[in-house]
C-alpha cells in the first residue's frame, strides 16, 4: 500500500506511521527525519534546511521534492510506503502524483489525523525524542521507563528544538496555510480518510487499521 499520513504537528502521525509501518512491513518515510539527519551530519542539504526548520517554516519545495522522490524510488518502497510529513504543500502533492504516475502506480489512501490546536500545543511541550532511534515519548501519556532515557537505546531524550512554544505557533500557522488545503485536494481524489487523533495511542491505531481494511476493500 502507498499511504500518506497527514495532520498538524503533534497529531501523532509520526508515531502512528511507525506503528502501521511495523505492522504492515512498509517503510515509514519522514522528510522531517531525513532533514534532521542531514543537519546532524552538516551536509549541504542540512545547511540549506536548518534556518527554515529552526524558524518553524517549510523547507522550499525544490529542496524537499527531489529528496522525497529519491527515497520513494528506492528498492524497499517497491511494495509500498508510508509518507509522514510529506507532502506538505499543493506543489509537493502534485509533484508526488507525477512521480507515482511515472512509476505506473498511485496512492491508496491518505490518513488525515485530526487533533484540536490546544491538544497539539500541550502535546508538543510534553514530547521528548530519542536522538538515536527517533522514538517519541510523551511525559504524561507515554513516558519512558527510566526518567529522561530512551527505553531502547538508553540515550538521553531531547526536546526537539522546533517544539519550543514560539516555534510551535509558527508551525501551526504554516500548517493551516500550506498543508490543510491538502485535505480538500485528497478528498477530491476520493482517497481521504479522517481519523480522530485525540484518543489514546492504541485506539487511534485501531481506527487507522480499520480504515485501511476498508480502503483495501474499495
Ligand atoms: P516534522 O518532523 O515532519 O514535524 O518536520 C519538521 C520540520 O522539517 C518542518 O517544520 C519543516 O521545517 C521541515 N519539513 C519536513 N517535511 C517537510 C516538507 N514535506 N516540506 C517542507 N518542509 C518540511
Amino acid at each position: 500500500m502507498r499511504l500518506i499520513f497527514l495532520g498538524p504537528p503533534g497529531s501523532g502521525k509520526g508515531t502512528q506511521a511507525r506503528m502501521v509501518g511495523d505492522r504492515l512491513g512498509l517503510p515509514q518515510i519522514s522528510t522531517g527525519d531525513i532533514l534532521r539527519e542531514a543537519i546532524a551530519r552538516d551536509t549541504d542539504l542540512g545547511k540549506k534546511a536548518k534556518s527554515y526548520m529552526d524558524a518553524g517554516e517549510l523547507v522550499p519545495d525544490d529542496v524537499v521534492l527531489p529528496l522525497a522522490e529519491r527515497r520513494i524510488v528506492e528498492k524497499d518502497c517497491k511494495k509500498g510506503f508510508i509518507l509522514d510529513g510529506f507532502p506538505r504543500t499543493l506543489a509537493q502533492a502534485i509533484g508526488l502524483e507525477e512521480v507515482l504516475q511515472r512509476q505506473g502506480c498511485a496512492l491508496d489512501a491518505v490518513m488525515f489525523i485530526d487533533v484540536d490546536d490546544a491538544v497539539v500545543v500541550e502535546r508538543l511541550s510534553r514530547r521528548r525524542v530519542c536522538p538515536k532511534c527517533k522514538a517519541m515519548y510523551n511525559l504524561d501519556t507515554d513516558p519512558p521507563k527510566r526518567e529522561g532515557v530512551c527505553d531502547r537505546c538508553q540515550v538521553a531524550l531531547e526536546l526537539r528544538s522546533d517544539d519550543k512554544p514560539e516555534t510551535v505557533k509558527a508551525r501551526m500557522i504554516v500548517y493551516r496555510k500550506n498543508t490543510l488545503p491538502l485535505v480538500e485536494f485528497y478528498e477530491s481524489r476520493g482517497i481521504l480518510r479522517r481519523i480522530d487523533g485525540e484518543g489514546e495511542i492504541g485506539r487511534v491505531f485501531d481506527s487507522i487499521m480499520g480504515e485501511l481494511s476498508e480502503a483495501r476493500r474499495n
